[in-house]
């Protein structure tokens, strides 16, 4: 097995950018598997920066000043090149945005409650304020996370939901089997589609990690394991 996957579109599309997704034999968390993948994946291991993530909307911008420094947060913006950005997820939403015309990056973590909290929109303000991102050249991926095949929720999550989604036609979340299952991949491209990126720029791929547990770390199928995926996004 590979340590990581890139995304085709971005790989042949965006030379300026090196986006990567860490598979099931590394443990983005452990720093001695991360270095592997930044040598193997070509990322500046030494300025490596991530949050100490809260299930918040916080978005950190890092900037030459603190690279590599762990902040509260569950976002992160730079412009700054060779400073890989890396977001841990299992079964919460990875989100990697990228501005191609000014050339920054953002990447985001989005769980149910960052979904809520519309992390990803967050996200991309802070680049328009902080970068002049024109989100006309916004391109977003939404990487590997618990799709709605199999994110069982409550009933109240589904009306909890339902308050910030008023007047929107797609439906977030499926019935089956008196059973809710919450589309936090539908309801994420919503909230970045609310803040301007067009539909054709949002790259879903669409892998649900409890389905495919044999190559990604699931929380839930995994008895709620420590592992973590990671999104791992940098300016070259
Ligand atoms: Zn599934």
């Amino acid at each position: 097995m590979n340590n990581f996957i890139n995304v085709e579109e971005i790989k042949d599309n965006i030379d300026f950018v090196n986006l990567a997704i860490t598979l099931k034999n590394i443990d983005a968390k452990s720093k001695e598997d991360m270095k592997l993948v930044c040598k193997e994946g070509e990322f500046t291991f030494e300025n490596l920066s991530s949050n100490i993530q809260v299930h918040s909307d916080i978005v950190n911008i890092i900037d030459e000043n603190n690279i590599g420094e762990k902040i509260e947060g569950d976002s992160l913006i730079t412009n700054t090149k060779n400073v890989p950005l890396l977001i841990f997820t299992a079964d919460c939403v990875p989100i990697g945005i990228i501005d191609k015309k000014n050339k920054a990056i953002g990447v985001a973590h989005a769980g149910w409650r960052g979904t809520y909290e519309k992390i990803g929109q967050r996200t991309i303000e802070n680049m328009i304020t902080q970068y002049n991102t024109n989100v006309d050249d916004v391109i977003c991926v939404i990487g590997p996370s618990i799709g709605p095949c199999c994110y069982e929720v409550s009933k109240e999550l589904i009306e909890k939901f339902n308050t910030i989604l008023t007047n929107k036609e797609e439906k977030f979340y499926i019935i089956k089997e008196c059973k809710y299952y919450l589309d936090l991949w539908k309801v994420n491209e919503m909230i970045l589609k609310e803040a301007g990126v067009k539909d054709n720029n949002i790259i879903n791929l669409n892998i649900c990690t409890s389905c495919k547990s044999d190559e990604f770390h699931s929380y839930r199928k995994h008895d709620k394991t420590p592992s973590r995926i990671g999104m791992i996004l940098e300016i070259r």
